[in-house]
């Protein structure tokens, strides 16, 4: 194996360029020539290769965002497009392949193997919905920023007694909004895989003011049935009901654009430079990712066919807590 490429896919994460970074720097130091290629799997279709050495990923550790570009690639769903991708990595001379990205990326990259190349995932998502790693790169800058708008949103809620409403990314999973419900003091939590219907939602923020709390806020999931645009539609019609307004805060891309954190940074070296690893011990169709605090890896096959679940005893302990 001489020569290797590296892809972010899909959503951006804070902690992306240091897995780039870790991926140039660990293969350039293992005597490999890699490439970037830019805008995920669009850019492996259009050929978008481009030659990065230790010094081409100087100045990208702290920031957020891919210096290589991400993308979503409809073409790439497509036999057509995977077979193209796999004609320009041969005819760019390329080995093996580093995905950088969550579960749909990480399918994608699953079929690149079906297809008889080598690749190697890095778990890196936001939503933390990744089967194959404890954690994954970008999740915890996400929460600090969830939990600096909460413990903002906290004080103007407390000189008010207004109730206040946080949504926070999460199509599929409610991790995000869980862990920060959580770490922020949240009354009351709304998750995908815990629905909750407005009416319960207004008697237990109702029930914090009636034990003395001077503000009630509850955390939403966006990807929840009941997301801050139909709460608030509802508590807006149900207003003289209800008994008080709801105003919302909807974090949205905010949430992506952090300055990556310490742990992030580490996370993302450890998992990007591990990839490096594992392509040069002869491992491939797998995914790096993270668990009791090790590098450890899944093979991508059970990545795409296992969901990861989410510790409901969060929710119960958000509940308890919420007194
Ligand atoms: P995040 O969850 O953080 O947004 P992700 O990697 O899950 O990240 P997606 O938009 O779901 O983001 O996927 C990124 C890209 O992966 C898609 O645009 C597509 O090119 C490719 N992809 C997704 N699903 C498949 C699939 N079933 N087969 C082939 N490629 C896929």
């Amino acid at each position: 194996m001489k020569r290797i490429a590296v892809l972010t896919s899909g959503g951006d994460a804070p902690g992306m360029n240091a897995a780039i970074r870790a991926v140039v720097r660990a293969g350039v130091h293992e005597g490999l020539q890699v490439f970037g290629v830019r805008r995920g799997f669009s850019g492996l279709i259009a050929g978008n290769f481009i030659n990065l050495e230790a010094r081409d990923v100087g100045g990208i550790l702290q920031q957020a965002g891919t210096m290589l570009g991400s993308a979503r690639c409809p073409e790439f769903r497509s036999e057509e497009g995977r077979i193209e991708a796999v004609r320009q990595l041969g005819a760019h001379g390329i080995d093996a392949l580093v995905v950088i990205g969550g579960n749909g990326s990480q399918t994608g990259a699953h079929q690149l193997t079906e297809l008889g190349f080598p690749v190697v995932g890095v778990a890196s998502t936001i939503d933390n919905d990744l089967y194959g790693s404890e954690i994954t790169i970008g999740v915890d800058t996400a929460l600090n920023i969830a939990l600096e708008a909460i413990d903002r949103l906290k004080v103007t809620a407390s000189s008010h007694q207004r109730a206040f409403l946080v949504e926070v990314m999460g199509r599929d999973c409610g991790y995000l909004a869980l862990a920060a419900a959580v770490a922020g003091g949240a009354e009351a939590v709304i998750i995908p895989e815990m629905e909750i219907d407005p009416d319960t939602l207004a008697a237990e923020l109702r029930g914090a003011y009636q034990r003395g709390k001077p503000h009630a806020l509850v955390v939403v999931a966006e990807g929840a049935k009941f997301n801050a645009d139909r709460l608030i539609h509802h508590f807006a019609e149900h207003r003289e009901r209800l008994g008080f307004e709801l105003r919302a805060t909807i974090l949205g891309h905010v949430q992506r654009g952090g300055t990556p954190g310490a742990f992030d940074r580490l996370l993302a070296t450890r998992l990007g430079a591990g990839a490096v690893h594992r392509l040069i011990a002869g491992e491939h169709g797998i995914l790096v990712g993270i668990g009791n605090s090790q590098i450890v890896t899944t093979p991508l096959v059970d990545v795409v066919a296992n969901r990861k679940p989410l510790d409901l005893s969060l929710f119960e302990l958000a509940r308890v807590l919420s007194r």
